[in-house]
């Protein structure tokens, strides 16, 4: 394992050195939704109203698109409540602040926008999409006075992996990519920019039949996957790695929470690749992900007894 870890990475490096991509690699067409997201019907909330969902349009002259200065939250409704609304809003004015965009709102205004959106499709389950970005009115880096725009669309959304993998527990990949460290990136803000990487990883994960990728920090340590945070079980005890360089989910809190709410210790340190044989149990967390189990890593197959702790609950 440790012969396949240097193949893939190369050496560990606690200066942050990452390890070297491979390049000119072929992709796959993903498959398109059915109904491509700007031709839905229904409406959303864009910049204070509801607006006709196929007119919430935005010029391609938009600085959040060229330059990454966008961030947006993703969150689940469930049983007409939204989950953790407070605490997504409050990592989304967060998110912007990193970035130093002022929302034109307050956290309030957001939290009735979502109230709304949800309310306007007739959801009652699905998953929320808050999205604020600056917008065409300069087009550089520098981009000082450009107004920022918010967005919030919801819709149905039942499981993020195929329901099927989900009961059989997901395989994952390792990416070829590292999250950055603190001083390289805002790692702790939800920001457009970060999925790049998150987007390549998957993509080559699932050309290779996986689900998903795991990603290794810049020192080497196991990170999240790709849009999710991950927890391995050895012994009834929960082992996660420490949110130092990557989203400390929302999801990842609750399940803590609960776990230790039920007597199960939750150990967060920082965890080295090589320790995933000793594992017995791995899954992921996120609000578009939940709870979702993972069989078998490309490093490691795991046992069958997945399930246990699967059933944890958000
Ligand atoms: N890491 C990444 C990269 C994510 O995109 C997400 C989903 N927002 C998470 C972790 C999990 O965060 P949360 O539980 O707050 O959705």
């Amino acid at each position: 394992m440790l012969q396949y870890m240097r193949e893939k990475l190369g050496p560990r490096s606690k200066g942050g050195k990452p390890g070297h991509p491979g390049q000119g690699q072929e992709l796959p067409v993903p498959m398109a939704d059915v109904i491509p997201f700007d031709q839905r019907d229904g409406s959303l909330w864009y910049d204070g109203k509801l607006v006709p969902w196929k007119d919430a349009k935005t010029h391609v002259l938009t600085h959040g698109l060229h330059y990454g200065s966008c961030v947006f939250e993703g969150q689940r409704i469930y049983g007409g409540t939204i989950y953790k609304l407070k605490e997504h809003t409050e990592r989304l004015f967060k998110s912007a602040e990193t970035l130093g965009m002022k929302i034109p709102f307050t956290p309030e205004q957001i939290n009735q926008a979502c109230i709304d959106a949800a309310a306007v499709q007739n959801i009652k389950d699905g998953y929320l999409r808050p999205v604020a970005f600056r917008g065409s009115e300069m087009m550089a880096v520098s981009a000082q006075n450009t107004t920022i725009h918010v967005a919030i669309a919801c819709w149905p959304w039942p499981s993020y992996f195929s329901p099927a993998e989900k009961l059989k527990g997901i395989r994952l990949d390792i990416s070829r990519w590292r999250r950055p460290a603190p001083d390289t990136e805002p790692v702790h803000a939800k920001a457009a920019g970060l999925y790049m990487i998150c987007t390549i990883s998957k993509h080559e994960a699932e050309a290779k039949g996986y689900a998903d990728a795991l990603m290794f920090d810049y020192r080497g340590y196991i990170a999240e996957a790709t849009g999710a945070n991950v927890f391995f079980v050895q012994d009834g005890e929960m082992h996660t790695p420490t949110p130092d360089c990557f989203l400390n989910g929302i999801t990842r809190q609750s399940v803590i929470a609960i776990a230790k709410a039920r007597g199960v210790r939750v150990i967060e340190r920082h965890i080295e690749p090589e320790e995933m044989s000793g594992f017995s149990e791995c899954f992921l967390t996120g609000s578009a992900a939940e709870v979702t189990p993972v069989s078998e890593t490309l490093m490691n197959a795991y046992a069958d007894e997945v399930r246990g702790v699967a059933t944890v609950s958000a």
